[in-house]
């Protein structure tokens, strides 16, 4: 599950992770009181407003603005709250953004110039061990740094009996060219960071940048934060971070229905039992010539009222242009589903794309039979590859 990075702070901090303070806020003049308050407790006379959305890119995106005056604060909160930023992250149709971040500005004269540092915790699955990767190049697109430098990441493997060493805090900070007392603050920041990624079962930080402030400070400037769905019976608190307006809505109604569902971008959508089929099942598509719409697992006991629900989600995206539903009767019956699809299609009313239904394994001709029978404009098949033809079939008639 992913969080705003509000939120993200707000857990971090918790954990003593020094962060850039700030206050959420979702009108312009909440804002400027965000920004009076942030002004008494920590002095900052510029603020910066951040966009809060799932996605990164905020800055080169317009959704990151400096205030120098509360006009100002008042002023860019309201051209940024309300405005439809795109990002790299976002795709071409951008987010709303309907909560901005009031924070203090941390790259304040001094010294020494501020400097930006890259620092992400993830787990690496080939090593069967979390990793800290690090860069002096903070700030940046670590992608790009990543491809054309990858010298200049550094990572530190963490062996999970042991948890992280100090020695190994140090080496990251060394590395990453500090000393004195910015060396320590670094040390400690990332303690604190990895037993806040460990406590949490998060999947993914990324703390991009992490700033050394003109005096010596390290703080965590962003915070993107990935927490594990599958750890969420450990953490009930964690359960009203998430934010619906974020996500796709036909995979909130999905999971409402407890559908394993993933919206893609094809013409045909197909409704499978079974995960390993689900994949098996768009590569057909793609030999047929289509595009899968999306992924649809209904699980092992699927029933009418899943593949109903199932239905009236891949039938909401206007892409999908054939239905593909390929069923193996293994613990669930196959007459039962295809009963399941004729009801569906009834209780859904008219259906304009055509309908191709594979089922095999238990029960097979018989639910080949309801389906042949319902009258209903749904195609039978018993092979996967008289399924794919018949799709390779409709596509072909709807190009004309
Ligand atoms: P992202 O673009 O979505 O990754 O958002 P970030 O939170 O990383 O912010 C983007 C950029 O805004 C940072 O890399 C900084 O250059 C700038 N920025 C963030 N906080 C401050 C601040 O307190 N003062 C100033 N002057 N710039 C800031
Ligand atoms: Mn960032």
């Amino acid at each position: 599950m992913n969080i705003h990075e509000y939120q993200a702070k707000d857990i971090l901090k918790g954990y003593g992770v020094r962060i850039q303070e700030g206050i959420v806020v979702d009108t312009p003049a909440q804002a400027v009181e965000a920004a009076r308050e942030l002004n008494q407790q920590t002095g900052t006379k510029w603020f910066v407003i951040k966009a809060q959305i799932h996605a990164g890119g905020r800055g080169k995106g317009g959704g990151v603005k400096l205030a120098k005056t509360y006009d100002e604060v008042k002023e860019k909160s309201k051209a940024i709250l309300g405005m439809q930023l795109i990002t790299h992250q976002t795709g071409p149709e951008g987010k709303k953004v309907n909560k901005v971040l009031i924070s203090e500005d941390v790259y304040y004269p001094g010294n020494n110039e501020p400097k930006e540092f890259y620092l992400s915790i993830l787990l690496d699955r080939g090593r069967s061990c979390n990793v800290i990767m690090a860069s002096t190049e903070g700030g940046m697109d670590i992608e790009e740094v990543a491809a054309n430098s990858p010298e200049k990441i550094i990572k530190e493997w963490i062996d999970p009996r042991v948890g992280l060493q100090s020695f190994q805090a140090r080496k990251i900070a060394f590395a990453l060219g500090l000393e004195g007392d910015a060396h320590k603050e670094m040390v400690k920041f990332i303690g604190a960071l990895y037993r806040a990624y460990v406590d949490t079962d998060s999947s993914m930080f990324e703390i991009n940048p992490v700033l050394k402030t003109s005096d010596n400070k390290i703080l965590a400037v962003d915070a993107k934060v990935n927490l594990d769905d599958n750890a969420m019976f450990r953490h009930k608190d964690f359960t009203s971070l998430r934010d619906l307006a974020e996500e796709d809505p036909l995979e909130v109604e999905a999971s409402a229905n407890d559908l394993n569902y993933v919206k893609l971008d094809g013409n045909v959508g197909c409704m499978v039992n079974g995960a390993g089929l689900a994949m098996a099942t768009m590569d057909i598509i793609k030999l047929s010539g289509g595009e899968p719409a999306n992924f649809l697992d209904v699980g092992g006991g699927a029933n009418a009222k899943t593949v109903e629900a199932g239905f009236r989600i891949i039938l909401k995206d206007p892409n999908v242009k054939a239905i593909l539903i390929n069923i193996f009767g293994g613990i669930v019956r196959c007459d039962r589903v295809a009963n399941g699809v004729v009801e569906a299609y009834k209780n859904i009313g008219e259906i304009k794309v055509p309908i191709v239904v594979r089922l095999q394994g238990t029960n097979a001709e018989e639910g080949a039979k309801i389906i042949d029978e319902s009258g209903l404009k749904v195609y039978s098949a018993v092979l996967l590859k008289d399924a794919a033809e018949r799709i390779k079939d409709v596509l072909k008639e709807q190009a004309k």
